[in-house]
């Protein structure tokens, strides 16, 4: 959610500033705006597209080598131009970008207006720019100023701000929300990930919680949470810059479906050996909690039932944003495994905090190194999908699955005495069986066009296929905007059934043992005027003809790896034909950084 982008060098900074806002459009967002220092702070701002903000700039060349960018996902006040970043400071002096929430923002603007301070948007960060002005004045300094106001805010947040009394530099601090300092030659950057700079270094500063950056072009100066000067370490990315385009594809989607193979390959070769937690952590646990949301959490739904089959130790799969809500039973030396593709995934986050004070051990997957739940966990493992822009995932939620794959032969091994070879053999042989499905999307397309007039559709399936049915059912509705249901196949009879009506789509997956029963389900649907379509990897007897999808196959557990695949094809060309913003959905962001 949010993106902000930030340059000081000997570049003129407009361009750089609207090509890495363009960059970061992927997370999502509704409105735009750039400041640009030049004798002032100069401001462009506009609701919609950075395309809208991109035209804008062009009939009003801002000039100056400083400046901040950003792209808001209102929470505080609609998306408009007033409500856009950057906001200025009453006098016109300060500029702030800002990501996240002030919760408390009421109560300190109560105090502000009563020291004379305006108000001309609807925002907590225009509370959070008047304080820092406030604290400016009475201070002189610009680092005391930005200390004394992240004091005074409930909430989280990452700010990126510049005084036109010290010009040249950007000063960064965060809390709970992500930005990293891109470290380049005679020039510097801030920025929420690491695709807006890629292009122009691959080499970072990851700005810890509460620590205040003074960036120019020459120096990155930080100083701690106490105000102690702290060492700028660098880390450098292995992504490449093609990698965060399109490379030919019509979507990043289309693209990130066809980088599976290589995202499993990667992920697989560089954790087939792991051993994720220590021996002792592993022979102790009785209980392992995995927490996610969205996709991920669909993840850990086929984890459950492998980790319990394999390792036989009790595995629960909870929504991390019911997490703390529900009072899990969490005793010490539980392993709790967090799932995250961007590893700063708010819900996510806050489920880890409470699991480790209970005492939980952490084992971490995500996708992007230095992030807050990769920093957080005393152990983390990575998926090696590359940045993923589009904002329905395929390839980080294939890697993950791989990679839980690989925890639960290791907790099997451990725990069980399991053989793991020949389970290993498996898991490696899915890319190649992956590479393969991509060439069933010309099929799929045919299913999603006979399908073009559905509003409702449900997915069904029984134990792993259930799992795989409700990402596939997320992905359809996130990406196609048509009402779809995952049903645990045997459950619709006891009442949902009553919803199927004349040319109902039902998606039926039917690749485990359960097979049969879930086809037998099926056709009572088909009985009721169901319009069918069947995913599987079995020889069924039918003596009704119905659309049938043959998947490849492997061990049953790790079927849900294959289903994806032409399911994802599925909510890509059903969103296609209606014309749909596939990278970016209505309403949605990647980076989902509030509760
Ligand atoms: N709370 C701020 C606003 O509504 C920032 C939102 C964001 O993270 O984009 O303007």
């Amino acid at each position: 959610m949010c993106g902000i982008v930030g340059y000081t060098g000997e570049k003129q900074a407009l361009n750089i500033l609207i090509d890495g806002l363009k960059k970061l459009e992927y997370r999502g967002y509704d409105s735009a705006g750039i400041t640009v220092v030049n004798e002032n702070l100069q401001n462009l701002k506009a609701k919609g597209k950075v395309k809208q903000l991109s035209d804008l700039s062009s009939q009003n060349p801002l000039t100056g080598n400083v400046g901040l960018g950003h792209t808001r996902w209102a929470t505080h006040g609609v998306p408009n131009d007033i409500n856009s970043h950057p906001h200025l400071s009453n006098d016109g002096k300060i500029a702030l970008v800002h990501n996240g929430i002030i919760e408390n923002y009421s109560e300190l603007k109560e105090k502000l207006q009563s020291k004379g301070y305006i108000f001309h948007s609807e925002t907590d960060t225009e509370v959070g720019v008047n304080l820092i002005d406030y604290y400016y004045k009475e201070t002189k300094d610009t680092f005391k100023a930005i200390r004394k106001t992240i004091n005074d805010i409930h909430g989280h947040f990452a700010f990126g701000v510049i005084f036109q009394e010290d010009k040249d530099a950007i000063y960064a601090t965060r809390l709970q929300n992500p930005l990293v300092i891109g470290l380049g030659k005679g020039e510097n950057f801030i920025a929420s990930d690491f695709t807006p700079t890629i292009s122009y270094t691959k080499d970072f500063y990851l700005l810890e919680e509460g620590e205040i950056a003074k960036v120019t072009k020459e120096k990155v100066f930080v100083l701690d949470e106490k105000d102690i000067e702290k060492q700028v370490v660098k880390y450098t990315v292995d992504w490449d810059i093609e990698a965060a385009e399109k490379g030919g594809y019509e979507h990043f989607m289309l693209k990130e479906i066809h980088e599976q193979p290589k995202a499993v390959l990667d992920t697989i070769k560089d954790n087939l050996n792991e051993q994720f937690l220590a021996e002792e952590v592993i022979k102790n646990a009785n209980k392992i909690h995995i927490v996610a949301c969205g996709s991920a959490l669909h993840a850990g739904l086929v984890a459950k039932p492998i980790i319990e089959k394999l390792a036989k130790i009790s595995t629960e799969t909870y929504y991390a944003s019911e997490f703390r809500y529900t009072n899990p039973l969490i005793n010490k030396g539980d392993i709790c495994i967090v799932i995250s593709q961007s590893g700063e995934t708010a819900d996510t986050l806050a489920a880890l905090r409470h699991a480790k004070k209970e005492g939980a051990i952490i084992l971490s997957i995500v996708n992007v190194l230095g992030s807050t739940i990769d920093r957080e966990s005393e152990n983390t493992v990575y998926t090696k999908a590359g940045p993923e822009i589009a904002v329905a995932t395929t390839k980080a939620y294939s890697a993950q699955l791989s990679l839980l794959y690989l925890i639960a032969c290791r907790l099997g091994e451990v725990k069980q005495g399991l053989d793991k070879k020949e389970l290993l053999e498996e898991i490696k042989s899915l890319p190649s069986k992956i590479e393969e499905l991509l060439k069933s999307k010309d099929d799929i397309l045919e299913y999603a066009k006979s399908f073009n007039y559905a509003k409702n559709l449900f997915i069904i399936g029984r134990g792993l296929d259930f799992a795989a049915a409700m990402e596939a059912s997320l992905k359809l509705k996130e990406l196609s905007y048509i009402h779809s249901e995952a049903y645990a196949a045997g459950e619709l009879k006891h009442g949902t059934i009553s919803l199927i009506e004349q040319g109902t789509p039902v998606l039926a997956i039917a690749t485990q043992a359960t097979a049969e029963k879930t086809i037998s389900n099926l056709l009572e649907t088909v009985s009721r005027g169901a319009s069918p379509l069947i995913f599987t990897n079995k020889e069924l007897n039918l003596d009704i003809d119905i659309k049938t999808f043959k998947l490849p196959t492997t061990n049953d557990m790790f079927m849900p790896s294959l289903t994806a695949i032409p399911l994802q094809f599925f909510s890509y060309y059903s969103a296609y034909i209606r014309d749909c913003d596939i990278d970016m959905p209505r309403n949605l962001a990647k980076s989902v950084t509030v509760e």
